[in-house]
């Protein structure tokens, strides 16, 4: 089987996430052209396809692979439990992996988090989070509580709750006469700081809309919700851990919950295991997803605290339990891949080995900040991002309809390496085993991807 074989048979079938499948359509020479890709295998931070061209993954294939594809530790602790449980019903079960991981998640998040409650996704995580804090008002005898308090430029996935609490324009808008009312507050994306104001300065000034909105609203509301440091789908904008210190402090001041979306930036990639720990905060909730289980399977967790627990803990007949449910909840092979992947960080210093990629990271990436359609080159431990623009004075955008980031796309794939721009913003999001040589290719082959797609 060649690529174009697979291709073929793909096309008659499969509808790929978030494409336009037009543009995988291989007739004509269209200039949104984007071809489809067929992956035969992977290993480490490579992917193969079917005729032995490989492609450096710099996105983790979303966001989810943090110890390589192929890892040798993962995949013997996956190969065990396969041969022991592949999955069994967690209402009125349990078993020793979702009960392992729920102790280590417990262990090694944020304190005062001691309760796990399992998902299959990051979605259903937060549509978790979002009922269990509605419903944990509501037992307390605050059903006038149901409203939640979102940041401008979030995302929190694509189902129609975490879809509402979430404010990117072109996931959300088609879909607005079904989504539930939201109070979205002005954020603290530090791209729009004032030239020579710092990030915190900038963050901690933003929180004064947060408090604002706090203290109108605090009465009805359940929650805020924040992705802690970086808003990933949101154009990998950043802000300053004081912005979570400060809403911490505010939200035990108005009694209202704070759910941390750790999905994306979780298992070490903003520089500390989690990111709330740069505030020294702990959430109400905390949603986690994606590197859990080392982007191997899918599965999803949140954790909260015992006072939120108890508030649901009574006899059945005063119906106050969260009956909230999914197929695969706690799946075993899921939950065996999160060991072995939380046990890669307690037996290496994966965090420290971060520090000195993100390092290195940061130093190939110098000459981007001097490149005349570059407005700003950041960082947050393993995210960097570059934001292409049409002017680099004003910062006046390219026209979201002349795909520019597209053809860095297509041009780096040309070149082997898999970067995934988020319209005129290109970023490298690489599995935590990527080595020197492997990040000066990815950085080589995106200046000259951004050199090509800023011509004419
Ligand atoms: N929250 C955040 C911060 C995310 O980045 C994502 C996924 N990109 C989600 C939630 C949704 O996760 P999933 O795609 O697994 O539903």
């Amino acid at each position: 089987m060649n690529n174009q074989a697979m291709v073929q048979r793909d096309l008659q079938v499969l509808w790929h996430p978030c494409s336009q499948m037009k543009d995988h359509d291989p007739r004509g020479n269209r200039v949104d052209a984007m071809p489809l890709i067929p992956i035969k295998s992977g290993q480490g931070v490579w992917l193969e396809d079917f005729e032995g061209k490989r492609y450096l993954d710099a996105i983790s294939s979303w966001w989810v692979n943090i110890f390589g594809h192929a890892n040798p530790v993962i995949n013997q602790a996956v190969k065990q439990q396969l041969d022991t449980l592949e999955h069994v019903i967690l209402g009125g079960f349990t078993h020793e992996a979702a009960l392992t991981l729920a102790e280590k998640l417990v262990e090694i998040t944020p304190a005062g988090l001691d309760k796990c409650f399992y998902a299959d996704n990051g979605s259903s995580a937060v549509e978790v989070a979002l009922k269990m804090s509605f419903h944990y008002w509501r037992n307390c005898g605050k059903s006038q509580k149901h409203k939640f308090i979102t940041l401008e430029n979030s995302y929190h996935g694509e189902t129609l709750g975490a879809l509402a609490l979430g404010n990117v324009a072109l996931y959300k808008e088609t879909y607005a006469p079904l989504l539930m009312n939201v109070i979205t507050v002005p954020g603290p994306d530090c791209y729009y700081r004032e030239r020579g104001e710092s990030w915190r300065d900038y963050s901690i000034r933003r929180f004064a809309e947060m408090e604002q909105a706090l203290a109108l609203h605090a009465d009805s509301t359940c929650a805020v919700i924040v992705e802690p440091l970086v808003q990933c789908a949101g154009n990998m904008r950043m802000y300053d851990p004081a912005y979570l210190t400060m809403l911490r402090e505010a939200c035990n001041r108005y009694g209202v919950h704070l759910i941390a979306d750790e999905i994306a930036v979780g298992f070490g990639r903003t520089g500390t295991l989690f990111a709330c720990e740069q505030a020294a905060i702990s959430p109400d909730f905390i949603c986690l997803s994606k590197g859990l289980t080392g982007g191997y399977l899918p599965l999803s967790a949140v954790l909260t605290s015992n006072t939120v627990y108890q508030a649901f803990y009574d006899d059945y007949q005063n119906l106050t339990a969260f009956l909230h449910s999914h197929s695969y909840t706690g799946n075993a092979l899921g939950c065996r891949a999160a060991l072995a992947t939380i046990g890669l960080f307690q037996q290496q210093d994966v965090i420290g080995n971060n520090r000195r990629l993100a390092e290195l990271m940061s130093k190939a990436v110098e000459r981007f900040q001097e490149h005349p359609h570059v407005a700003e080159v950041r960082q947050t431990g393993m995210i960097v991002a570059i934001e292409l623009v049409k002017n680099k004075q004003t910062r006046e955008a390219y026209p979201w309809q002349q795909r520019r980031g597209l053809k860095v796309y297509r041009y780096a794939l040309e070149q082997g390496v898999l970067l995934r721009p988020l319209g005129n913003v290109i970023y490298f999001m690489p599995p935590y085993v990527i080595s020197e040589p492997e990040i000066s290719l990815m950085v080589d082959v995106c200046w000259q991807g951004i050199e090509q797609a800023v011509r004419d």
